[in-house]
C-alpha cells in the first residue's frame, strides 16, 4: 500500500550552499499526491511537485522549482522519504534551500520515525523497466536494466588514497536504507572547497556537514562512518534523484562515476521512452492511462501529473 507520515514533524538547520537558516516540516499527504514542497508567502501557499519536470539547472545539487519558487539541495530529504518507502508527503519549507544537517539523510530518517509511518487505502504503483536505457559516455554513465526487484550497483573511482575504486550493491528496502545508506555524508576535496566559496556556493559547508579530503588524508577529526562512505553517499543521492520519477522503479540501475546531472538525464530518458517500461498496479489509479498504451509515442507527462492531487 501507499504510505505517508502519521503526523507533522519539523527540523531546523542551515542550507549547504546559501548558508542561511531553514526550517522544514514533513507532513502527511493524501494518496497519489507524491512528494510536494510547499511554502507560505504573504498568506498564500505556493506548491512544487518533486518531479523531473520541475528540475532547474543547477550545479552540485538538485534544485526544483515551479510557480515562482524554487528549492535547492532537495536530494537528501527526498532520498530519506523515498528510501523509507514514503510515497506521499508535504515538505513545508520557509527558505530556498533544504537544511544540510550533518550532510547525510539520517536526520530526515529520524524525523520520519518520530512522525510515524501509516499505510494508506490505495496500493502503490511501480514503474517496471522492460528494456534497458543508458546515458553517458565511455568515461561515466548510468544505465537501467530489467530486473524482478529494485537494485542499484554504484561504482566510483577517485585518485585519492582514502577513496580509489569503490562499488556498492544496494537492494531497496527501508531497513537497508536506514542501516547502510542514510548515514553516509556529502564529500568534497579541500582544493575544490575554496573554489566553491569564491563562486558563492557552499557558504554553509563545514566539517560538521561535509567530509573534506585533503591531498593525502581527511580534515574531519572523527574519520569516516564507513570505509566506503563516498560510494554509499552516491547511492543516497541517486535514490533522491530517482524520487523525481514520481513512482518507485523496478529495475537494476548501474551507475559508474556518475552524478546528479546523469541521474537526472536517466530519469528524463525513462519518462521520454514509455516503450521501455510498464506500470504495475496502475489499474487502481488515474495513472492507468499511462499503462494502456494510449500515450505511447508521445512525450509522456510525469505520472504524478495525472494524479488527482497534483500541485501542478
Ligand atoms: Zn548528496
Amino acid at each position: 500500500m501507499q504510505r505517508t507520515l502519521r503526523q507533522n514533524i519539523s527540523l531546523e538547520g542551515i542550507g549547504l550552499h546559501s548558508g542561511k537558516p531553514s526550517k522544514v516540516t514533513l507532513a502527511p499527504a493524501p494518496v497519489d499526491s507524491g512528494i510536494v514542497f510547499r511554502r507560505k508567502t504573504n498568506g498564500h501557499i505556493e506548491t512544487c511537485q518533486a518531479s523531473i519536470r520541475n528540475l532547474r539547472p543547477m550545479e552540485l545539487c538538485t534544485t526544483i522549482g515551479s510557480n515562482g519558487f524554487q528549492i535547492q539541495t532537495t536530494e537528501h530529504v527526498l532520498s530519506a522519504l523515498w528510501g523509507m518507502h514514503i510515497n506521499n508527503a508535504y515538505i513545508d519549507i520557509d527558505s530556498e534551500e533544504v537544511p544540510a544537517m550533518d550532510g547525510s539523510a539520517a536526520p530526515f530518517v529520524e524525523m520520519i520515525h518520530a512522525a510515524g509511518m501509516v499505510s494508506q487505502e490505495r496500493p502503490r504503483t511501480f514503474l517496471k523497466i522492460v528494456k534497458p536505457l543508458h546515458v553517458g559516455d565511455h568515461r561515466r554513465g548510468v544505465s537501467i536494466l530489467p530486473s524482478t526487484t529494485s537494485k542499484i550497483t554504484y561504482s566510483i573511482d577517485y585518485d585519492h588514497t582514502l577513496i580509489q575504486q569503490q562499488t556498492y550493491e544496494y537492494e531497496w528496502s527501508p531497513k537497508a536504507f536506514q542501516d547502510k545508506i542514510a548515514e553516509a555524508r556529502t564529500f568534497a576535496f579541500s582544493h575544490e572547497v575554496e573554489a566553491l566559496w569564491a563562486r558563492g556556493l557552499g557558504q554553509g559547508g563545514s566539517l560538521d556537514n561535509t567530509i573534506v579530503f585533503s591531498e593525502s588524508g581527511l580534515l574531519n577529526d572523527q574519520g569516516l562512518r564507513f570505509p566506503d562512505e563516498c560510494v554509499r553517499h552516491k547511492v543516497l543521492d541517486l535514490i533522491g534523484d530517482l524520487a523525481l520519477l514520481g513512482v518507485p522503479v523496478i529495475g537494476h540501475v548501474f551507475a559508474d562515476r556518475s552524478g546528479h546531472f546523469l541521474h537526472n538525464q536517466l530519469v528524463q530518458m525513462i519518462l521520454d521512452n514509455p516503450d521501455t517500461w510498464i506500470l504495475v498496479g496502475a489499474q487502481h489509479t488515474k495513472w492507468a492511462a499511462l499503462s494502456n498504451g494510449s500515450l505511447h509515442g508521445k512525450k509522456t507527462p510525469h505520472p504524478v501529473a495525472l494524479s488527482a492531487n497534483s500541485a501542478a
